[in-house]
């Protein structure tokens, strides 16, 4: 029979690094049943917050060698005595049993390292979207002791931007080849990028790998310089014979170096929170106001006057606050 923990028990047991029991409280966190969101939401409030985590956003389109990467990449951190978890993102798939991490084969490897703890996470529309659910596993993961957090994006979409809201660096993996220098990557991705990784510098791949580096570095050059006065820089790795691995790392902290000194990584997290919190009221709104009968319809009709009939979009906004107002005084 299914027991309930108490948040005690929670607590106590992600605390004490308990794989089990940190992978139900995620599952606490991800469920859109109320009573299991107030019972995250004191659980996280109950642990003691990381200090020294790295949280990395890794991204790139399908194939590009992601998995792959990791696999290597957690391989090497592990071996540094490093507690490394994975959290991926599939867009496709609200429960995360989407196609693409059906393949069991994904890090196999990796999965089996004690030191490495591997989840799939809701992208979850409902209440909070992606960066609402990914960041309290992020936080539930680093009170359960792992100092780098990856969290993964399967294939390239929309989630890129609430990834770069939940990271402290966001690496950008990229083919290398034949017209294919931009391809499926849009420049605002590029620009988000802290560091540009070309995959599969291997082989016949590895004139053209150097050549794609040169290229991307030309071009990141070209962008305006960050606040955190980081300059993003563009590496080549091979996962298959293991080359360039160690390099990425050594770039994440001499990354992680600049920004605590700088003060910029506080800076950003606080930033984030506060996007967060911005996100979170949001979806609170929107959801206090599906509450009540026939405002939704309400709000479908006005979405038609915005889109057919010329009504002012911030004026069919504030209609919308008058009619919910309208809805909490008769009720
Ligand atoms: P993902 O979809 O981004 O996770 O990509 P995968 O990690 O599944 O890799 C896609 C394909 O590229 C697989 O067939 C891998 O074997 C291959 N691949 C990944 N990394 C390398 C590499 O470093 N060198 C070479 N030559 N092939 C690679």
């Amino acid at each position: 029979m299914k027991q309930r923990l108490s948040t005690e028990e929670y607590a106590a047991g992600v605390a004490a690094g308990d794989r089990i029991i940190l992978a139900k409280a995620i599952s606490l966190a991800e469920s859109s049943l109320p009573e299991d969101q107030e019972q995250a939401l004191a659980l996280i409030s109950k642990l003691t917050p990381s200090k020294n985590s790295i949280r990395i956003g890794i991204t790139g389109v399908p194939g590009v060698g992601k998995s792959t990467f990791i696999e290597a990449f957690g391989k090497y951190i592990t071996s540094l005595n490093k507690k490394l978890a994975v959290l991926t993102i599939d867009p496709s798939s609200q429960v995360t049993k989407g196609s693409i991490l059906g393949d069991k084969t994904r890090m196999d490897e990796l999965s089996k390292n004690p030191l490495a703890f591997i989840r799939p996470t809701a992208s979850g529309n409902t209440l909070g979207g992606t960066g609402s659910k990914t960041r309290e596993s992020i936080l539930l993961c680093e009170a359960a002791g792992y100092d780098v957090i990856l969290v993964e994006t399967v294939g390239v979409g929309q989630s890129e931007t609430s990834v770069k809201n939940l990271v402290d660096f966001f690496l950008l993996l990229m083919l290398a080849g034949a017209g294919d220098e931009l391809q499926g990557i849009k420049k605002g991705i590029m620009e988000m990028a802290d560091t540009i990784l070309i995959t599969k510098a291997d082989g016949d791949n590895l004139k053209r790998a150097r050549e794609a580096q040169a290229d991307y570095q030309h071009a990141l050059n070209l962008f305006s310089d960050n606040q955190s006065g980081w300059k993003p820089n563009v590496l080549t790795c091979s996962a298959l014979n293991g080359t360039g691995i160690r390099e990425v790392w050594h770039t994440i902290e001499l990354f992680r170096d600049q920004l605590t000194q700088n003060g910029y990584l506080d800076v950003q997290r606080n930033a984030q929170r506060i996007t967060a919190f911005h996100e979170s009221f949001e979806h609170l709104l929107k959801n206090e106001l599906s509450k009540f009968p026939g405002l939704r319809e309400k709000a479908e009709a006005l979405e038609e006057q915005v889109a057919k009939q010329g009504l002012p979009p911030h004026r069919a906004a504030a209609k919308l606050i008058t009619l919910y107002r309208e809805a909490v005084k008769k009720s």
